[in-house]
């Protein structure tokens, strides 16, 4: 019999065994996440928790789970978590920082490339019998040598894909809140500016920025007019960060060519979703990290930080490292 109990949301593509050797360990195997009903009584009876993004963990679960010692997240964002709550109760909360940049930035790319040269668009025309003939105006896109791409979010994973984008001469403008070293925006010869100059000026805009409280919907109507009408949009981090009515009106009106997004609002979309009916547009389901090599290191990491938390260790990448400051933390 073990001191501390874990719950694990789904089963992971990493061997628990590190962490079946100090606590007992009861892994959820459907293939979709646990009810929320089930997900708060599991909370409550344990001391740790290793959880995806399909996991909401709200303030009255983390404020009922009493002996919850570490919230582990198998992920980088952690927007379903509530992270206020999490410090003000001294709970560390973990996530997989890094690990998942190389995987999104080349799925951010995939995209890139679909959307501008039309690829899916391309197959599905072959397949539905439309291939008569070489058409010199059939299909056209966008070149990527010599044009301009705007980084919303200039962080790990955006950085990733400027640096892909050196290899096609492209011009990098980014946002982001702080200013970048002189060094990165060198080497990346990417140029600082703001949001309106950004959406102005860039034939491909990306977004790679957290889902926040600032980000929530930064891009509606305005943003999308803003934009040039030849340009394309790209957005891997998540779906909230857009507005989906506004991203349909803007792709159905000619505002801007085309799109490719890994993430929406809501997750998973529904099938009859209208943004599904638009030929330029492109949607993967939630992929960015999904390489083999990708997951197995994401487990990894979350499950070596929930063994920190359970030891009472800092855990090797917490995302609110406050609750070691907090004298709540000791009066738990
Ligand atoms: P990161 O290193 O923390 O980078 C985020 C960047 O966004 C930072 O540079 C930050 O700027 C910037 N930022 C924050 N608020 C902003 C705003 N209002 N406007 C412009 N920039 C803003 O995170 P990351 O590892 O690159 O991951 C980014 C996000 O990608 C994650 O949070 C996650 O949601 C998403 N993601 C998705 C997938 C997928 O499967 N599709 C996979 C991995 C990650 P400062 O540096 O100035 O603070």
């Amino acid at each position: 019999m073990h001191q501390y109990k874990v719950f694990v949301t789904r089963q992971l593509p990493a061997s628990l065994a590190p962490l079946e050797q100090i606590a007992e360990v009861e892994v959820w195997t459907e293939p979709q996440p646990p009810p929320h009903t089930l997900l708060m009584e599991q909370a409550i009876a344990s001391d740790g928790l290793l959880c995806l993004l399909t996991d909401p963990i709200d303030s009255a679960m983390l404020s009922s789970a009493t002996d919850l010692k570490v919230v582990s997240q198998m992920a980088v964002g952690y927007d379903n978590i509530d992270i206020e709550t999490a410090t003000h109760l001294g709970i560390p909360v973990g996530h997989t920082p890094g690990v998942l940049t190389n995987a999104t930035a080349d799925l951010t790319w995939a995209l890139l490339m679909a959307a501008a040269r039309r690829v899916v668009e391309g197959d599905r025309f072959t397949r539905s019998g439309q291939w008569n003939t070489w058409d010199p105006a059939g299909l056209l896109g966008l070149d990527l040598v010599g044009a301009t791409l705007g980084i919303v979010g200039l962080g790990r994973i955006g950085t990733a894909v400027a640096r892909r984008a050196l290899g096609f001469d492209m011009h990098i403008l980014y946002t982001s809140p702080n200013p970048k070293s002189p060094e990165l925006e060198q080497e990346l010869k990417a140029r600082r500016v703001k949001l309106e100059e950004l959406l102005a000026e860039s034939d491909v805009v990306a977004v790679h920025t957290p889902l926040s409280p600032s980000t929530y919907h930064l891009f509606g109507d305005r943003q999308f007019q803003q934009m040039k009408s030849s340009a394309i949009f790209i957005n891997t981090a998540r779906g909230s960060i857009v507005d989906p009515a506004a991203l349909h009106r803007a792709l159905s009106t000619g505002a801007i060519a085309a799109a490719a997004i890994d993430v929406t609002d809501p997750e998973p979309i529904e099938v009859t979703n209208p943004l599904l009916t638009l030929k330029n547009l492109i949607i993967t389901p939630h992929i960015g990290s999904a390489s083999h090599a990708t997951r197995k290191k994401m487990a990894q990491m979350a499950i070596a930080n929930v063994i920190a938390g359970l030891k009472g260790e800092r855990l090797p990448h917490c995302v609110n490292p406050d609750v070691y400051r907090q004298s709540v933390r000791e009066e738990r």
